[in-house]
């Protein structure tokens, strides 16, 4: 089989790269380790921001998303039961939009499906080779056949576990990483959310997250320990804590009810450099992963792929590689300010076990100045909404 760009992963990033690139007319295959069911049932994501909005758009997936996604001007901080607003619109003129990574997912995999694109799903064995030549190639095994994919480029949008980082050759990958000494405990329920906004608490007893899905589902999280299991968090423990985090109306305000999904995500901040080995290019969770607290995961996979997309584009309208060579450094910008403010906002956020009596006044003295200085509130809305791309 020969196509022009052989994408592996159907996450975000490579359905969206996949959609982009088709509707400019350039061929692409999707391979995909595991079932689209598979990959539709992964809780993820929730919360975009409008360069996002405006790329899903452009992909021709933006009409479900206008009209069920929930366009957010400001959120909420909790300090230790006194609530504060932050409102992006007033500082920033922008906002965000509450719409699921599942919608995303499943708008793209529909949009793919209507235009005949193809995605191989149950893909194993993905391997991509030859990639710092002219001529890369990628070989699977799909339903106890070998094959091959010839093609002019390889973008890898498989993830953290993903193979294309691993395929690197020894020696020219630098990662950077920081891993924190807790978790997210999250559930998912169908219940009324307890605020039109997010929260976020920082309390004594952790942090605690009140995010939605829809104006019937509800996506709340509680910082805990790692060595914990789901096990240990029956739902009635859950929403004990959780009103322990929250400010008095919160606590009042709050609905229970029975959980449809819950899980635990470590929280760690990761950069592998660069994004660009020869032909083979690496974008979203591949290449970095943010900790959840600054909602930048999904959305720094999409910067990634309109930079990629873009690049490519040049190359097939005018022959020059000029954008794909800078791709790179371009995208790593922007990946190192979402990372920076994803770990400011964790720092400042949660409880970390072991700060000093100093750390603890210096964390907070931060929220005390972001909340009352216009300027550090204005930096903060800035970061969140998404910076220009
Ligand atoms: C609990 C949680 C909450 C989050 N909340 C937010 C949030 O609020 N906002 C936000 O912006 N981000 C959030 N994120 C992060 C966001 O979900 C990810 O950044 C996003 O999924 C990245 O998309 P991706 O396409 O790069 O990678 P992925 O979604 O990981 O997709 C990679 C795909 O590649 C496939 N694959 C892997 N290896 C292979 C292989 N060898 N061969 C073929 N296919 C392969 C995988 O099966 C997968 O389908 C959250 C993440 C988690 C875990």
């Amino acid at each position: 089989m020969r196509t022009q760009v052989a994408i592996i992963g159907a996450g975000p990033a490579g359905l969206l790269l996949g959609q982009l690139l088709r509707r400019d007319g350039i061929d692409n295959v999707i391979l995909e380790r595991q079932t689209a069911e598979h990959v539709l049932g992964r809780i993820r994501a929730g919360l975009i921001e409008q360069g996002t909005v405006e790329l899903l758009e452009q992909a021709g997936v933006g009409d479900r998303l206008h009209r069920e996604g929930l366009v957010h001007d400001g959120t909420q901080i909790n300090v230790d039961g006194t609530r504060h607003r932050i409102d992006f619109k007033a500082l920033t003129g922008k906002t965000v939009t509450v719409y699921g990574q599942t919608e995303i997912t499943r708008d793209l995999m529909e949009a793919r499906a209507a235009a005949s694109g193809l995605t191989v799903y149950e893909a194993e064995a993905v391997t991509p080779l030859d990639f710092l030549g002219d001529r890369p190639r990628v070989r699977y095994r799909h339903q106890g056949k070998d094959h091959e994919i010839e093609c002019d480029f390889i973008a890898g949008c498989d993830g953290y576990h993903g193979v294309c980082r691993q395929s690197a050759p020894a020696g020219t990958v630098h990662t950077y990483e920081r891993v924190y000494p807790f978790g997210w405990l999250g559930i998912l329920s169908d219940t009324r959310p307890v605020s039109e906004e997010l929260i976020y608490n920082r309390s004594p007893r952790g942090f605690a997250l009140c995010s939605m899905r829809s104006p019937t589902r509800s996506r709340y999280y509680v910082q805990c320990p790692l060595t914990d299991t789901v096990e240990d968090w029956p739902d009635e423990r859950f929403w004990d804590e959780l009103k322990l985090r929250l400010d008095p109306q919160a606590r009042t305000d709050l609905v229970t009810g029975p959980s449809i999904e819950k899980s635990i995500a470590a929280l760690r901040s990761f950069v592998a450099e660069p994004m660009r080995f020869g032909r083979m290019f690496l974008a979203g969770d591949a290449a970095h992963i943010v900790p959840p607290t600054g909602a930048k995961g999904l959305n720094l996979a999409a910067s990634d792929v309109a930079f990629l997309f873009e690049a490519v584009v040049e190359f097939y309208k005018s022959g020059s590689s000029a954008a794909l060579d800078y791709y790179s450094a371009r995208a790593l910008a922007r990946v190192w300010k979402a990372e920076r403010f994803s770990w400011w906002m964790t720092t400042m956020l949660h409880k970390f076990d072991d700060a000093s009596g100093f750390d603890r006044k210096v964390q907070a003295a931060e929220l005390d100045y972001v909340l009352a200085s216009q300027a550090a509130s204005t930096s903060l809305a800035e970061n969140y909404v998404g910076l220009p791309y």
